[in-house]
């Protein structure tokens, strides 16, 4: 067996000889180094959060990233730059408050979750019932809950990877809607974040319902969703306290967010066109729109930096590549996913020319693995990647990997993907709070990163065999 591995290895390393040109690789490997202390990235990032910074899908700031953008990825020398316009349902933020008024009353910091409606000016008033989980609200008899304020308690433990998020997420996107089915009047949750500030983490939640066979979307009413808010760790532990006295807990709160409107965006697009395919496209990007509570430095200006300075890092090597790269900044990710739907709507009749396709979301923290999702023929170049990101402390996580949310259409439609995973152990101290701020961006790891997508981006727009198609409609 091992013999055998070993063999396949050899195989490999001899092809990837083939596909690659030594001249190529050495090529590559030095700008791969030079970008360790390059700092367009960091000064992309910089850029657009002191001369846009907060761009809500649908904002004013929306409308100025947009610009930001086409003109960022013009002065950066990008051989093709256009807009794609994202109609959505805008969403808005309003009037923000909450107390417990009794048995001990205490101000609170609140947040309207992403989509929640009003609780219009009298606010919500009621009594608290706690759960330590989702599951727990799922289980609850409908009769303890009617009438009265869930409260969701559960803490998002602090992971490498991330993966305390997924754990507790749900609480946030369901919480509204549960409570609303069992005849809860109001729903609050622990933010779902690893830190101790006493800042709210916002983030979307379930308040439209989609028809599966038509697509049709409707928004749910306010029998189908309650109006809910995240309250920070530190009130959160407050509360559990407060609960704790075993007393009745009285909670009220005044959210004034609701839907507002169709809105306009854009994904703004830029390329460095392929010198033999132009037509086939390795897909990059980041997500253009922030919520509006910091000005999204780390979620996500340094995805659409790291990977805008990629591609110009390319380019500016005097590389041009077998095919085209295509640098996607996408609108509208954080409560509708709505660029990324958009554009696999419009190319639903070429996603085979997406040759393979990766989103930076995760920060600016250094990435420590890669992981792709391709078809096994194409691993030999994929290898390759994994060999000349050795050196950077990178390691290769296998070929089951997952992508980032702007990706999900795309890679449902088809195109093979790629994840370069960065440390995100203080990501969700910061995400989607008032935190995610400039200062946090830290100047070597944002440039380890662009080392890294360098990498990546310039094998798979230079491989001439291709990555597979259709790998995930089976699984
Ligand atoms: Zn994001």
């Amino acid at each position: 067996m091992l013999k055998f591995l070993l063999c396949l290895l050899c195989v490999n390393q001899a092809f990837a000889k083939e596909i690659f040109t030594d001249e190529y690789i050495k090529q590559v490997a030095s700008l791969r180094d030079m970008a360790l202390t390059d700092s367009t990235a960091y000064e992309i990032t910089e850029s657009l959060t002191t001369e846009v910074g907060a761009r809500l899908g649908g904002s004013e700031g929306d409308a100025k990233a947009v610009k930001w953008a086409v003109a960022k990825f013009q002065e950066l020398g990008f051989d093709k730059v256009y807009t794609q316009p994202v109609t959505f349902n805008k969403w808005v933020r309003g009037v923000e408050t909450a107390e417990i008024i009794s048995p001990f009353s205490h101000e609170i910091k609140i947040t309207a979750l992403g989509g929640s409606n009003s609780t219009a000016n009298e606010g919500i008033t009621g009594e608290i019932i706690h759960f330590n989980s989702l599951q727990e609200l799922k289980d609850a008899d409908p009769s303890l809950v009617k009438g009265k304020i869930t409260f969701i308690s559960d803490k998002m433990e602090r992971t490498k990877d991330g993966s305390g998020y997924g754990k507790v997420n749900g609480g946030r996107y369901y919480a509204g809607t549960i409570t609303a089915e069992k005849g809860g009047i109001g729903a609050i949750i622990r933010s779902i974040g690893t830190d101790n500030n006493r800042d709210p983490h916002t983030g979307g939640m379930k308040s439209v319902d989609v028809n599966k066979e038509t697509g049709e979307m409707r928004f749910l009413n306010e029998k189908e969703v309650v109006p809910t808010g995240a309250i920070s760790n530190p009130d959160a532990d407050l509360l559990v306290n407060v609960i704790k006295r075993g007393k009745p807990v009285v909670f009220k709160y005044t959210l004034g967010s609701h839907w507002d409107g169709e809105y306009t965006s854009q994904n703004v697009i830029g390329e460095i066109i392929g010198r033999e395919k132009p037509d086939e496209v390795v897909v990059i990007g980041g997500h253009l729109d922030s919520w509006d509570l910091g000005t999204g430095a780390i979620d996500d200006a340094s995805g659409c930096a790291i990977t805008m300075a990629t591609a110009k890092l390319i380019k500016d090597a005097g590389i041009q590549p077998y095919r085209t790269i295509r640098v996607v900044l996408w609108a509208n990710e954080e409560y509708g996913l709505s660029g990324a739907r958009e554009y696999a709507k419009v190319h639903k009749n070429n996603m085979d020319h997406h040759i393979i396709g990766a989103e930076s979301d995760f920060g600016a923290g250094s990435i420590y693995a890669i992981e792709s999702n391709v078809a096994e023929y194409s691993l030999p170049a994929v290898a390759k990647m994994a060999e000349l990101l050795k050196p950077l402390g990178i390691g290769y996580g296998g070929n089951n990997g997952s992508s980032g949310a702007d990706i999900s259409p795309l890679k449902a439609a088809g195109m093979a993907t790629f994840k370069l995973a960065q440390d995100g152990t203080k990501y969700f101290d910061l995400h989607h709070t008032a935190d995610d701020t400039m200062d946090k961006i830290v100047p070597e790891e944002i440039a380890q990163n662009v080392a890294a997508w360098i990498v990546f981006v310039a094998l798979a727009a230079e491989y001439q065999g291709d990555f597979g198609f259709n790998l995930n409609t089976n699984k």
